[in-house]
């Protein structure tokens, strides 16, 4: 452990999860310098997954959302600066440059700086759902009323079930045959199918949309098929861009887009800068446990990437090892999945699929790889051991895998 003395400094870019939780974990590990924390959003750090939730629904108020107090970044001498954006960093004078052209050294420097909305349309009535200044104009216009939403992936599905949930006409557009087409194997894309039918959704898969436009107070959506939708709002959900081009333009390694794009960093976090580290959604990091690279878009996994490289940025140097795993919440029902599934995967059921009560667990060569449930989350606590420890189901499964 090295001991880094009150005149070092660290500068975060981006508060989000990663960027607030590696400033907590430099705390933590006692490390004794200077902390900025730069944030382009002019709010006080918050949670996003109840974004597209509870506060989309007007259930939750952005001050229910905030990942710390505002009282706490005093208290851990974290200087927090929000609606602040860095605009260049030099890596070899050591030097980050804000968007009112002032300054700042660093000794050490972590990018958190996550990702946004992609959006290839852009209309009047297309909007995107990321940040929490996105919410008031959607939410005005989901009262009731008729929106389409394109992309059926976990935040796209999510915003439909809370739309359904205002009583709005929803009508759902996905390219893949199913809906949550990254996250789940096709007989459990099958259950959400089902899911949003019996919810009021109208889902139409296999839609490759094509252009956006507005016709007169109504925007159009039209498919290369020829099938066209018409809502006067339309919700794009199609994924995020990672936000790399601080990165790029200072030189810094970034993977290619086939493999998942984003900072390219080991797994202690560093970049190929020297100093420079990346962590949470922007990060195309080594996973230790499933082999392979990924960049995590994922709540829990920029959390715990933040904590992982804050610590090493005070001076420790264990690896980043961690199942991934995350959740959505669609309809009043809670899934779950860990690990990353893939297509190859055998399925293994237990539970009941028709009641959405169920652990499906996904081998590879009878080794559980993944596990994906509805309703029980314990199983898949102890799922992402077997993951993590390479256990086969027959061995770990008291009355062998059944379905
Ligand atoms: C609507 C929504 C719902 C979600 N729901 C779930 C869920 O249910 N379950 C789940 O597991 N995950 C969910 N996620 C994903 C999860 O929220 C993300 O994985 C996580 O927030 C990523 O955190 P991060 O800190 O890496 O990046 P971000 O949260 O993107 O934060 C990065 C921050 O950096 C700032 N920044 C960027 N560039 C600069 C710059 N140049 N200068 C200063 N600041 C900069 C950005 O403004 C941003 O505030 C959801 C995401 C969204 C958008």
């Amino acid at each position: 452990m090295t001991t880094r003395s009150a005149a070092h400094r660290t500068v975060i870019v981006g508060a989000g999860i990663a960027g607030v939780s590696a400033a907590a974990a430099l705390r933590s590990s006692g490390y004794e310098g200077a902390i900025d924390l730069l944030a382009a959003e002019p709010e006080l750090p918050y949670r996003r997954p109840p974004v597209s939730k509870e506060i989309v629904r007007g259930d939750k108020t952005a001050d229910e959302i905030r990942i710390k107090k505002a009282e706490w970044y005093a208290e851990q001498s974290i200087t927090l600066r929000t609606g602040v954006t860095v605009t260049s960093i030099d890596t070899e004078a050591r030097v980050v440059r804000l968007g009112d052209d002032e300054t700042l050294l660093y000794d050490q420097l972590l990018l958190a700086t996550g990702g946004r909305a992609r959006s290839p349309w852009s209309a009047p009535g297309v909007r995107t759902l990321r940040e929490l200044s996105d919410v008031p104009s959607l939410q005005a216009e989901l009262t009731g009323g008729h929106v389409i939403v394109v992309g059926a992936g976990l935040i796209g599905s999510e915003i439909a079930a809370s739309a359904r949930g205002l009583d709005c006409d929803v009508t759902l557009l996905e390219t893949a045959a199913l809906p949550l087409p990254r996250l789940l194997p096709p007989e459990l894309g099958e259950l959400y199918v089902e899911l949003h039918k019996s919810q009021g959704a109208d889902l139409h898969t296999g839609v490759m949309v094509s252009t956006i436009e507005p016709d007169g107070d109504q925007t159009v959506v039209r498919a290369i098929d020829g099938r066209t939708w018409t809502a006067p709002v339309v919700v794009v959900a199609v994924g995020m861009k990672p936000n790399i081009e601080l990165a790029e333009a200072a030189g810094i390694v970034i993977a290619p887009p086939d493999q998942g794009g984003g900072i390219l960093v080991d797994a202690h976090g560093r970049t190929s800068a020297p100093e420079v580290f990346a962590a949470g959604d922007v990060a195309n990091q080594p996973n230790g446990v499933l082999g392979g690279r990924h960049r995590v878009e994922h709540w829990q996994g920029a959390q715990n990437h933040g904590t992982a490289v804050g610590k090493v940025m005070a001076g420790g140097d264990s690896a980043f090892v961690e199942v991934p795993w995350c959740w959505s919440d669609q309809y009043g029902f809670n899934l779950q999945v860990a690990g990353w599934p893939e297509g190859s995967h055998d399925l293994v059921v237990r539970g009941s699929l028709a009641d959405r009560d169920f652990v499906a667990y996904l081998l590879d060569d009878g080794v559980v790889r993944g596990a994906v449930s509805i309703g029980r989350p314990r199983d898949i606590r102890t799922a992402r051991a077997w993951i993590a420890a390479g256990e086969r189901l027959d061995a770990v499964l008291e009355d062998g895998p059944t379905s």
